[in-house]
């Protein structure tokens, strides 16, 4: 391929801004928020899990509560009753007995039941805050998340703008240059690590580093200006200037 000096040089300029685009890319993969965002979720998550877990705990302590203080009621209205036939006139002694002896049983299982009850109800208390505490940790999370995103929209923001800028630039210099020769260069940075063009500085390749010796250098020395060369070594377009050492 054939194409003037100055056309070749400019290939650099197009590495630069594709170089610049690259890095670009690799600061939008590696924000350090998009760790703190993925933290966050993870986080958030699983203090989700738990959340789910004691509020279930809560609702089944206070299925618990209602059917003990039914029980209770129960209890209750069963003594109340007895004691309502005790006082009634013409009840035999035999059945007055027995009552007795019911409404002392029920005392005491009302007295089992209201100490039941108060266990619940601490129980109840404890999973209360428990909930309110994940709760709590979850806006924590959700704030700290926030915050990360914020940062990130921003940082993105100047990336969109710099994008924008180096690919007006990249266009530019796209226009200048002829289309097979670009054609080439792309083709060569898809392939080689997003470096297409290289220059031949004192004699070395600074796509590979490597030093050009014996029939290759005696080639690229025997080149024409405007041949465009390859290193042989990672087969990068290698551009000519003054600083080459030819
Ligand atoms: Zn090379």
């Amino acid at each position: 391929m054939i194409a003037d000096p100055f056309v070749q040089l400019r290939l650099l300029d197009l590495q630069a801004v594709d170089t610049a685009l690259a890095q670009l890319a690799h600061r939008r993969r590696n924000l350090p928020e998009l760790a703190v965002i993925a933290d966050c979720d993870q986080r958030a998550a699983g203090v989700r899990s738990q959340l789910v877990d004691a509020e279930t705990t809560l609702a089944d302590l206070a299925a618990d509560q209602r059917r003990m203080e039914a029980d209770v009621d129960t209890v209750r209205s069963r003594a109340r009753k007895d004691q309502q036939r005790m006082a009634a006139s013409g009840v035999p002694a035999k059945e007055i007995s027995s009552l007795e002896h019911e409404v002392a049983s029920l005392a005491r299982r009302q007295g089992t039941l209201e100490d039941e009850l108060l266990e619940l109800m601490e129980t109840r208390e404890t999973a209360e805050s428990e909930v309110a505490d994940l709760k709590g940790r979850l806006e924590a999370v959700a704030g700290e998340r926030a915050i990360a995103a914020t940062a990130r929209d921003e940082v993105f923001e100047e990336l969109d703008d710099a994008e924008k800028k180096r690919h007006a630039d990249r266009d530019r210099l796209v226009g200048t240059l002829p289309s097979d020769l670009v054609a080439l260069y792309d083709r060569v940075r898809e392939s080689s690590g997003g470096v297409g063009a290289a220059m031949l500085r004192q004699r070395r390749c600074e796509g590979c580093r490597l030093e050009l010796a014996g029939s290759e250098l005696s080639e690229v020395r025997a080149a024409k200006p405007d041949q465009v060369l390859r290193c042989e070594n990672c087969r990068r377009i290698l551009v000519r200037s003054h600083e080459s050492g030819l």
